[in-house]
């Protein structure tokens, strides 16, 4: 039996995140009701979750969802429920102790590239520096939406700080919401600059393949399996 969070902790998360959620609409990072974000209470045992069909913009303290990291929903109005990507939200708590926050957005540029099956190429030294490595994660077999069993395991490296999903949208993580929000922003920054990159170049007859790419886990790849073909 654990003991029920603590109400004034619950009210500040639920404010910063109503906060976090607005900026992402502000910026158009999401519209409509889809995308979802959460934020860990200081109890660390619980979380405070945007509810399913309700935009970025119309969070607040009356809509938002509490709910224990075993999945057990604490406190909800009685005609909503939390998002449905619940799950993946959990999944990552409970396998990184230091994330605290999750922004999730449909954003477009970035969200273009994972349909088209391509990986963001990392251009930038800050998208280096505050990404690393940007995974695409593809769709299930059965080409339906990523599940938490997907996602989960790719967040379980620690230097993982951000994930694509295929024919959905971003994951940014942190250890604050500011932190997650802002590898939101520059996920999507990142993929709109490498799109006018690779326009840039294909305008001149440059494909952009044969142009250096950073930070994705194609290279990462690429990277040990030389290591692995030097021992
Ligand atoms: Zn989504």
């Amino acid at each position: 039996m654990t003991d029920s969070p603590d109400p004034d902790d619950i009210t500040a998360r639920m404010d910063e995140l109503a906060a976090t959620a607005r900026r992402c609409f502000d910026l158009r990072l999401q519209t409509n009701a889809g995308g979802n974000l959460s934020v860990r209470l200081k109890s660390r045992d619980a979380i405070v979750i945007k509810p399913s069909g309700v935009g970025f913009r119309e969070c607040a303290r009356e809509n938002l969802q509490v709910v224990m990291l075993d999945g057990t929903v604490l406190s909800s109005s009685a005609h909503l429920k939390p998002s449905k990507d619940l799950e993946f939200h959990l999944e990552i708590y409970r396998r990184r102790r230091d994330i605290n926050a999750i922004v999730h957005c449909h954003s477009p540029w970035a969200t273009g590239y994972a349909s088209a099956g391509m990986e963001i190429p990392c251009l930038t030294v800050q998208a280096v520096e505050k990404i690393g490595r940007l995974p695409l994660i593809p769709l299930t077999e059965n080409l339906g939406p990523q599940t938490a069993a997907m996602i989960g395991p790719v967040f379980e490296d620690h230097g993982i700080r951000g994930a694509v999903l295929a024919n959905h949208g971003t994951v940014g993580v942190g250890a604050s919401l500011a932190e997650a929000q802002y590898l939101a922003e520059i996920i999507e920054e990142t993929a709109h600059i490498a799109f006018v990159r690779d326009t840039l170049l294909l305008s001149r007859g440059r494909p952009a393949s044969s142009e250096p790419r950073f930070g994705t886990a194609s290279d990462e790849q690429a990277v040990s399996s030389v290591e692995s073909q030097d021992r």
